[in-house]
């Protein structure tokens, strides 16, 4: 019996389980020396190589098998060592594999590896990401031409916040303590609800809100406020948007007030966003107001801050919180507090929320606003050529008027052409002639002047 045949013989009564289709060295190597898998590791109706499932004592990958195989062939028909490491061939060479050494197939680490990638580095969460901290160009040109608005004989000079804004709602004969929860109060009543609204409850509060025992003033005070009714609170500021809510966040403030802060307003950012309702806009406003601390902290960023800055492509941010960091970022402290002015009331008078008067904006007129109405912006500065040349033409007619006017008072005080104290008579009527040119000269100047004038107003439309 040829050894096959017995090797067959061996297996048909010592093994029940199905044989591998392929019976490589390899293969029974690992049989041999493997244990027996359990039932857990077997799929049964399929080859055993593929059947087992791979564990820790599992033979090598195919791969891994095919190169041990060519390695002990190797070594088989070679009686000599192995050469040392050789010079590694192109990698487009067909006889690259033959030419390796052993140490180059046993040793992974010695093969040439492709270049790992580096791993990507990890990415905030965009909340924690560092906001700008580089001025947007030309910021400076259109915070200038935006506080010109602003400024007296400006396009956006009287806006309503000039008057009517939070800050200036405290009442100046009220007490130092008293005139600070006032302006709390009116930052908690101003969020949607225009400056003109909130200014009528804030004064209904200041004169009708009833003292809290009968010797007590009335008026808005913490102890007023704590012992007032709600049902009459709300009716008092019931013109002021969400007034139901807001009725109910001032009661709560003022017991907050009471009972951790000693009857006053809080001094700390935080410890006034503690108080319901209250935000860090009213809180970096309330902190920074003349009747509120007097301590610019932070930048007060309300809707108008917010929409003008990402008008003017500052930053691009979705809430005023991230506007206020991102502007915090870049803008010099010392504006800090005065941007929300200058904003809220260009926001009022000028860049209005809906209908921008962008033909009357400076920022617009000497393009530096991108999102500009371009058809406003041309005929704003038609408007503004027109005008000047207007100016132009008034300014010549008063000067002529000056200068004739001038010329009759000097006749009138030198008084008639006097022939005795002249040298000779030729030189005193060459003064008069000059006199009579002069005025002549001055009149028809005048004269054309007005012509122009009524021929352009004739002409301008209405
Ligand atoms: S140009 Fe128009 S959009 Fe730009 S700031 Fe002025 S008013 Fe607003």
């Amino acid at each position: 019996m040829s050894s096959s045949h017995q090797t067959s013989k061996y297996f048909d009564t010592g093994a029940t389980t199905t044989l591998p289709r392929r019976s490589t060295r390899a293969n029974l190597a690992s049989q041999s020396y493997k244990p027996e898998p359990s039932d857990d590791d077997v799929t049964f109706g399929s080859d055993i190589e593929d059947a087992v499932k791979p564990a820790a004592s599992s033979p090598p990958p195919k791969g891994a098998v095919r190169r041990i195989t060519a390695k002990r062939q190797r070594a088989s028909t070679l009686s000599s060592p192995p050469a040392k490491k050789k010079i590694k061939p192109p990698p487009d060479s067909d006889s690259s594999l033959s030419s390796l050494s052993d140490s180059d197939l046993s040793s992974p680490e010695s093969k040439p590896t492709a270049k790992s990638k580096p791993a990507p580095k990890p990415r905030l969460p965009k909340s924690l990401q560092p906001t700008t901290t580089k001025p947007p160009e030309n910021w400076d040109r259109v915070y200038t031409l935006a506080k010109q608005m602003r400024l007296p004989g400006g396009a956006a000079s009287n806006a309503a916040v000039d008057t009517m804004g939070c800050e200036r709602l405290a009442l100046a004969t009220a007490s130092p303590l008293d005139r600070r929860l006032h302006t709390l109060v009116s930052l908690m009543l101003s969020s949607q609800t225009k400056d003109t609204v909130n200014a009528v409850a804030m004064r209904r509060l200041q004169t009708e809100l009833p003292p809290c025992t009968p010797d007590a003033e009335p008026g808005l005070n913490l102890a007023n406020l704590l012992a007032v009714d709600p049902v009459v609170l709300n009716e008092l500021i019931g013109k002021v948007g969400f007034h139901n809510n807001k009725t109910k966040y001032l009661k709560q403030a003022a017991e907050i007030l009471r009972d951790k802060f000693s009857g006053d307003i809080p001094d700390t950012i935080e410890g006034m966003m503690s108080l319901p309702g209250v935000g860090p806009k009213m809180a970096h406003l309330c902190m920074a107001a003349d009747n509120g601390w007097g301590r610019v902290e932070g930048i007060g960023v309300d809707v108008h801050v917010h929409r003008i800055t990402n008008l003017w492509g500052w930053q691009k941010s979705k809430t005023p919180e991230e506007t206020r960091k991102a502007l915090e970022s870049w803008l010099p402290k010392e504006k800090w507090k005065e941007i929300n002015w200058l904003l809220v009331g260009l926001g009022q008078a000028v860049c209005l929320p809906v209908g921008r008067r962008c033909g009357e904006c400076e920022v617009g007129l000497e393009g530096l606003c991108r999102a500009a109405d371009r058809v406003k912006v041309n005929e704003g500065r038609r408007r503004r050529k027109d005008m000047g040349r207007e100016v132009v033409e008034k300014t010549e007619v008063v000067e002529k008027k000056e200068e004739v006017g001038a010329v009759v008072k000097k006749e009138e005080e030198d008084g008639p052409v006097d022939f005795t104290t002249t040298t000779t008579k030729t030189e005193a009527i060459a003064v008069k002639d000059e006199v009579k040119t002069e005025r002549a000269e001055s009149t028809d100047r005048l004269r054309t002047s007005y012509t122009r004038i009524r021929r352009s107003a004739r002409t301008a439309p209405a």
